[in-house]
């Protein structure tokens, strides 16, 4: 039911947690979040209150990461639990994404992943857009979940990062909200501004089909074709 992220070079796990806090009145059910660590995938995730997942990671709250996405789930496929909450990943622990919205046709998508020899890990919608951005890998991430997302029916906003990438978040929307922003320490996307006018006024909202590539840099989005768009970004006028 929303979703954060952020990249730069001072990134911390309690920015996560705080972004998902500012996110909290969308309302929820569990929450997670995930970040690469030398070329591997850590995942976190609770059933139940963000104070739950701050309190699993709060020996952690204060650790650098050069990236990390976030979650908080309002379920619509598979039950409230711990397995079911995002982050999602494939089977080979190299993605890990998060997604508001639904896939219509994950089922189709499923039962042809599971015939190619995927094995799944929860009951979700969304755990077949990570199996599929992997099959689809061929050493670029942003390749991946372009081809991925010409195969998604339904809706979404999606974060994505591959442990060979780290230097990269990958998003894509259509029909879910998401904003990207920039500042002087890290470059973001959250599903509104709330997370992000804390850090910066000037916010940049997605567009249904548009997919963007963020980096310590800052973010470049592209349309359907892969045409870089250019938008001036917007000024928010209002405070924390
Ligand atoms: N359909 C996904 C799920 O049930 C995402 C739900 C959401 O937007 O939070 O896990």
């Amino acid at each position: 039911c929303g979703i954060v992220g952020f990249i730069g070079k001072n990134v911390k796990i309690k920015h996560l947690i705080n972004g998902l806090e500012k996110l909290e009145y969308r309302g929820y059910d569990s929450a997670g979040l995930s970040f690469i660590e030398d070329n591997n995938i850590s995942i976190y995730k609770k059933e139940g209150k963000i104070k739950n997942l701050k309190e699993y990671v709060e020996s952690i709250l204060e650790k650098d990461i050069q990236n990390g996405i976030a979650h908080t789930r309002w379920a619509t496929h598979g039950g409230v639990s711990d397995e079911n909450s995002h982050p999602h990943t494939d089977q080979k622990k190299d993605i890990a994404i998060v997604h508001n919205g639904i896939i219509e046709n994950f089922q189709i998508l499923k039962k042809e992943l599971i015939e190619k020899g995927h094995e799944f890990f929860s009951q979700t919608d969304t755990e077949v857009i990570a199996h599929l951005i992997s099959e689809n890998y061929s050493g670029n991430l942003f390749e991946a979940v372009y081809e991925t997302k010409r195969r998604l029916e339904g809706t979404y906003a999606l974060a994505v990062i591959h442990r060979l990438e780290p230097n990269k978040i990958i998003v894509a929307r259509k029909g879910s909200p998401l904003v990207l922003a920039n500042s002087k320490d890290f470059t973001m996307l959250a599903s509104d501004i709330t997370p992000l006018i804390k850090y910066t006024k000037y916010v940049n909202f997605l567009e249904d089909d548009e997919i963007a590539e963020l980096n310590s840099e800052g973010y470049t989005i592209y349309d359907d074709n892969k045409k870089i768009i250019k938008r001036n970004e917007i000024h928010i006028t209002w405070d924390e």
